[in-house]
């Protein structure tokens, strides 16, 4: 087995770039991925745009707090739910990490998913397959090949816009987007300069940049080897089945017939995004995009041998021991991922859509005794998180009789995401008040979908002797 690179596979050894050009794979793994590069950029680049419960179906608002997320309004105070769903989010990619290896960045993560799922195939349709590129490389060029290169950056530059302006239409509505536009950047310098920000890094990535993000930038790729143990699952290369390599009709040094599968026609290294040999072992520049999986396979079905020379392993596997699944590690980390998502889960479930408080009026005494009754003025304090206008009611349970509640107004008319503070006076007759403090409840109802909310609250009066 030949010793692993001492450098970067994307660098020269004179320090220079060395620019990875994969050779077109065919095999299931790339069809799979494909099909999963289609859904999530449709998810992607649609969501800002999908109406759902009134609002889009992705909105942060975040200059109003005001956060659309699939049909359901949030405001700043839920911002706890959001922790939530980032931890359950980084306690899911630490458990498949640890089982899987750096899948996330071979098939979902957004850099991987817009460079092979959009800009690779509109270099390869400008351009031609690697085999072309590479001979180019070293020929002077034509003016066929300016052309070519002119419209795919021109496609490139288009492609890129349109995710610059979908990524503004997170922050931004769609109408509002589309009302930008159409007003020009003059009058909207900030959002102009901010989406052609966006552009140009989109551009400065994926045309340049590319694998460099995932091999030397991305801060999840340097933790991997703090991630994996050895009874993580990894894209592998069966080294006792294929070495010693070399060409079918070759024969060793020592004169013996080669035994190896490994024919050292190079097709996993050429595929690979990141240009590395998966035959040096396990690096942590393999994304998991199964590229080289898919290429080997080709290789051995056209030999009339098993596939799997490159296939999945750990490296308990690799050095002869028993695939170990279930253990500590990913225990632990399951464990904390359902314990978010559970509590996650509970609260959106439990989540009424609107917020109410009960304060005890400031500035005033607790109690006046006014005759024959005792008040206490508080002060209501609703904030409605529907996607739409609401009507709430304040309704009074008393444990003694002729409790009564006087508000401002008989309803509370709301728009989306506002709130108001309305003063409420409850009144007791003193011969009802034998033992004090009173414990109340305070009813607030959204007449609009029934949700509603049971708030106690304390009545003050002086002690009484009846
Ligand atoms: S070694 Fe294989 S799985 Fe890893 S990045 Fe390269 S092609 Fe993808
Ligand atoms: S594709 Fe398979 S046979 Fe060809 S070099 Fe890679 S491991 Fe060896």
């Amino acid at each position: 087995m030949s010793s692993p690179a001492p450098i970067l596979s994307s660098m020269k050894v004179d320090g220079s770039r060395n620019y990875i050009i994969p050779a077109d794979v065919h095999g299931r793994w790339i069809r799979l991925r494909r099909l999963g590069f289609v859904a999530l950029i449709g998810f992607y680049v649609l969501a800002p745009f999908i109406p759902m419960g009134g609002h889009p179906m992705v909105q942060l608002d975040v200059a109003g707090r005001r956060f659309f997320l699939f049909g359901q309004t949030f405001n700043a105070q839920d911002f706890w739910m959001v922790l939530l769903l980032l931890l359950t989010f980084a306690f899911g990619l630490l458990l498949v990490t640890a089982w899987r290896g750096r899948v996330w960045c071979g098939w979902g993560c957004p850099q991987t998913v817009f460079l092979e799922g959009v800009y690779r195939p509109i270099e390869r349709f400008f351009e031609g397959p690697r085999e072309k590129r590479l001979r180019q490389a070293n020929e002077p060029w034509t003016g066929e090949r300016v052309l070519r290169r002119v419209a795919k950056l021109t496609a490139f530059l288009l492609v890129s816009m349109v995710i610059a302006h979908t990524a503004t239409a997170i922050f931004v509505s769609p109408r509002e987007l589309w009302l930008m536009i159409a007003e020009g950047p003059g009058t909207h310098l900030e959002a102009f300069s901010l989406t052609t920000g966006f552009t140009a890094i989109l551009m400065f990535n994926f045309t340049w940049f590319r694998e460099q993000f995932c091999v030397v930038l991305c801060p999840y790729g340097r933790l991997q080897s703090v991630l994996h143990d050895r009874d993580s699952v990894t894209v592998a290369y069966a080294e006792k089945r294929g070495e010693p390599r070399g060409k079918a009709h070759k024969t060793l040094e020592t004169g013996a017939p080669k035994v190896g599968d490994c024919v050292d026609c190079r097709k996993c290294v050429n595929v690979c995004p990141t240009g590395i040999d998966i035959r040096n072992g396990l690096q942590m520049e393999c994304l998991a995009c199964n590229q080289c999986i898919d290429a080997c396979d080709e290789v051995m079905v056209k030999l009339n041998r098993p596939t799997g020379l490159v296939g999945f392993a750990s490296q308990t596997e690799l050095s002869g021991g028993a695939r170990r699944v279930v253990r500590p590690r990913l225990m632990v980390y399951g464990a904390l991922m359902l314990l978010s998502a559970g509590t996650l889960g509970v609260s959106l479930v439990n989540r009424t859509p609107f917020e109410a408080n009960v304060f005890r009026q400031h500035g005033t005494n607790p109690f006046v005794v006014d005759g024959e009754v005792v008040r206490n003025a508080f002060e209501v304090h609703v904030t409605n998180k529907n996607p739409a206008e609401a009507r709430f009611s304040l309704a009074l349970t008393a444990p003694v009789s002729g409790a009564e509640i006087s508000v401002g107004t008989p309803t509370i008319e709301l728009k989306s995401l506002t709130d108001a503070h309305v003063p409420v006076m409850v009144s007791i007759p003193t011969s009802s008040l034998s033992m004090t403090p009173v414990e109340l409840t305070l009813t607030v109802k959204d007449e609009t979908n029934g949700s509603q909310r049971v708030i106690p609250v304390r009545f003050m009066a002086p002690p009484m002797h009846h």
